[in-house]
């Protein structure tokens, strides 16, 4: 028997619990583990030596927050072995040493070098912070199996984060979770070396902090009577009361918590702004007065809290004298997103303000606002931080903007050089969809999974290398409409938190998403092991709809699921290990369904790959289009509106292309002149509520040249308010022609009463017919 059976069969001793102890002879070497650190340190050596880890290994430590690292290093080791080690002031051999510099020498930021030799394990961190990412690294070189004894794999790591602010946010105001959950989600992030929770605590629908001087924010403002259910379309309530806040007790122990994982917890009190419920408690804080009642659909509402009236900005700071109680950090959130300016235009008092202070108009009444709360909160020592809309009507001066429409105000806070932190509602909000299959649950839409996530780049373009510098990290959002309890938390959370911690700790350059798959792999057993309900989705198969080059449509499917055999059916039944393996494109020949899936065995991984397809004379044929959609709503190609794929309600399928406030205009060649044309027709989406509205107008043109059209028929005065998927069609007569042309006319502006009234209405169009 070789020496490295004999280790294999030790360890399959000690899962069993039969070994007693795991003393090793002195013949025995150590077998060769992979190093898979997530995320991938800075700098990273393999060694030759191993390390053997068992009863006799001694943890070290001599400072409090050192000794604290070691803790928390033994509690996870005794999750795999049974048994804690020892832990003890000194030594050196067969040790592991946990040491920090002393504040006094100051060393780089959560910076620390692992060293695993045979005889000795340092883990010496640039300060507290960094030996406890340090013990982070160690935690992963262990192997994911119950066992007696382990071998570390020699390594020499230097690691420290590419960026300071590493964060996660989690709305409690739409749905709220358990204290115990809080601490793991901030455990979890402590693993990944994520070190900023922003803790959303205020909504319309809901007051989640206890504020001992108004005990109506407890009594009234917790407390909703219903919620929505389904998707925000449906407008549907599901008749139960729903409510609950943290004690400041409660809140105290999570930030303790948090403080020992070195997580700093961000809270969030949103204001003028999603304060609904809390002038339901206290009316007299609104333009109106009331009475209001607790928000119960999500969305923009467009009561906030009244400018002109000095008992809000009072009210605002004793509720932010108790939060600087509890949160010690340096940073407070004070929204300052989505506040309409409906009640304020109307509002005698806010009206008042504007004159006294000569403002220009009620954005520069908003900006009052966030800067008299800055002032407030600097007089005491802290900083704000804002959504992006606190750049308009001026910039409090020393506010840190998070960047969530997109990366613009990130990059005007940059140039205006104040700090900026990016959460990119594109990249990284964790409660759009992260996979287009049908059985996944309801989210608000959009669509991000594990691969965009990991793509992202925080730094912006179009900033100096100087102006960069103000870009301090980046943070996932996690808004809860839709998620209701810790289990949809995490599956929405993980793996995408995973690819997000890459991207903010690791070099740039080392950015690799095929590694990271591979590295995640040997993770998410460790996930499995804490009890994580995290998503499955990232080594499913996936399909690409492509032009076949030939005037037809194909499907390329893949996965990254090593070894994993991908079958397919085109007949509509599910497809099994049995079915047609895949080994190429596949053609698209009839109107149908390809469905596909990926094996490992006879298990099958992930969700099914299903399409189905309508064929018609436009399928695959080349489209120009006059003006390209919006990038927010850009499928990639015009291919799109041809691929025989019509999109669905939710728009969340990178089916739509989307046209803010201007026209669809397309031209398809079909290829061979003469085609007899019995039907043409687009497929559009009306939402109002969603800002998406129907065309007032579409022209159906033909042509044999491409350059002279003639119309075939037109659709006039369109209902522009209807709901759902509407194909717009007419059946010219005789028709012939090589050149099909559409002209969809938007709807134009958003009229008064409507959601988002006064801005540019969305055209949808998913798909160009020809029959
Ligand atoms: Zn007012």
């Amino acid at each position: 028997m070789t020496i490295k059976n004999l280790f294999h069969l030790a360890i399959l001793a000690g899962a069993t619990g039969l070994a007693a102890c795991g003393d090793a002879g002195p013949a025995e070497t150590a077998p060769k583990a992979p190093v898979n650190i997530i995320p991938m340190p800075a700098r990273l050596t393999e060694q030759a030596d191993s390390f053997r880890l068992d009863k006799q290994t001694v943890l070290v430590a001599v400072a409090e927050a050192d000794k604290q690292a070691a803790a928390l290093f033994n509690e996870y080791f005794k999750s795999l072995s049974g048994y804690e080690l020892k832990m003890q002031d000194s030594g050196a051999r067969n040790a592991i040493i946990f040491k920090s510099m002393p504040a006094s020498e100051k060393g780089l930021p959560e910076t620390y070098h692992l060293k695993v030799s045979a005889d000795q394990v340092t883990v010496s961190g640039d300060d507290a912070a960094g030996t406890f990412y340090g013990m982070q690294t160690l935690i992963q070189l262990l192997p994911v199996q119950k066992a007696q004894a382990f071998w570390l794999p020699g390594v020499d790591i230097f690691d420290q984060p590419r960026f300071a602010y590493r964060g996660l946010h989690l709305d409690v105001g739409r749905h709220m979770f358990p204290v115990e959950f809080i601490k793991k989600y901030i455990d979890l992030m402590a693993m990944h070396k994520l070190n900023t929770f922003h803790w959303h605590l205020t909504e319309d629908q809901g007051w989640r902090i206890e504020i001992k001087k108004y005990p109506k924010l407890q009594e009234v403002a917790s407390r909703r009577k219903e919620s929505m259910v389904g998707h925000y379309n449906d407008q549907q309530f599901d008749g139960k009361p729903y409510g609950g806040f943290y004690t400041q007790e409660q809140i105290r122990e999570v930030v303790k918590y948090a403080e020992s994982r070195h997580v700093t917890v961000l809270p969030e009190i949103e204001m003028p702004g999603h304060s609904l419920a809390a002038l339901a408690a206290y009316p007299e804080l609104g333009c109106t007065g009331g009475p209001y009642e607790v928000g119960t659909k999500w969305g923009v509402l467009d009561d906030v809290y009244c400018a002109g009236n000095d008992s809000v900005y009072m009210f605002l700071q004793d509720v932010l004298d108790e939060v600087m109680m509890l949160f010690p950090g340096k940073y407070i959130h004070i929204g300052g997103d989505e506040s309409p300016k409906v009640r304020w235009e109307k509002c005698p008092k806010c009206q008042q303000r504007i004159k006294e202070l000569g403002l220009k108009d009620e954005h520069a009444l908003q900006s009052y606002f966030i800067q008299r709360m800055e002032k407030y909160l600097n007089s005491k020592g802290r900083q704000i931080i804002g959504w992006d809309e606190i750049l308009e009507g001026g910039l409090a001066p020393n506010a840190t903007v998070m960047s969530w429409r997109g990366t613009e105000g990130g990059i005007a806070a940059a140039k205006q050089h104040h700090d900026v932190i990016m959460t990119p509602g594109n990249y990284v909000y964790f409660d759009h969809y992260q996979s287009q299959g049908k059985n996944e649950p309801v989210a608000i839409g959009g669509f991000t999974p594990v691969s965009e996530v990991y793509a992202y780049e925080p730094v912006p373009q179009e900033l100096s290398k100087e102006e960069s510098q103000y870009i301090k990290g980046a943070q996932a959002n996690v808004w809860t409409e839709y998620i209701k309890n810790s289990e949809h938390v995490e599956y929405m959370v993980y793996p995408r938190a995973i690819a997000l911690a890459e991207v903010l700790w690791s070099p740039a350059e080392k950015k690799n998403y095929d590694n990271f798959l591979d590295r995640l792999k040997t993770h998410l057993p460790r996930l499995e092991m804490k009890g994580v309900n995290y998503a499955k989705h990232v080594f499913e198969v996936r399909g690409q709809v492509e032009s076949d080059q030939k005037g037809g449509v194909q499907v390329k499917l893949d996965s990254k699921l090593d070894g994993g055999v991908i079958t397919y059916t085109t007949d509509s039944t599910a497809p099994t290990a049995q079915s047609t393996r895949y080994s190429g494109p596949v053609a698209v020949q009839q109107t149908g369904a390809i469905r596909a899936a990926v094996f490992q065995g006879d298990k099958q991984y992930g969700n099914e790959f299903q399409q189905a397809f309508t064929l018609h004379k436009a399928v695959g044929k080349n489209v120009t289009l006059a003006k390209p959609p919006h990038q927010s709503y850009n499928p990639g190609s015009a291919f799109a509106l041809v691929n025989g794929i019509a999109g669905v309600k939710e728009f969340n399928d990178n089916q739509w292309s989307g046209f803010n406030g201007s026209n669809f205009e397309a031209v398809v060649d079909l290829g061979i002149d003469s085609v007899e044309i019995t039907e043409i027709a687009i497929g559009t989406l009306g939402n109002p509520d969603q800002w998406i509205y129907l065309p007032k107008e579409v022209d159906f043109l033909l042509s044999a040249d491409g350059k002279n059209f003639k119309s075939a028929d037109k659709l006039k005065e369109i209902d522009v308010k209807q709901k759902g998927i509407r194909k717009l069609s007419v059946r010219p007569e005789k028709a012939k022609a090589r050149y099909v042309k559409i002209i969809a006319r938007n709807a134009g502006t958003i009229p008064k009463g409507a959601a988002g009234e006064g801005n540019p209405a969305w055209l949808f169009v998913d798909e160009i017919y020809v029959k």
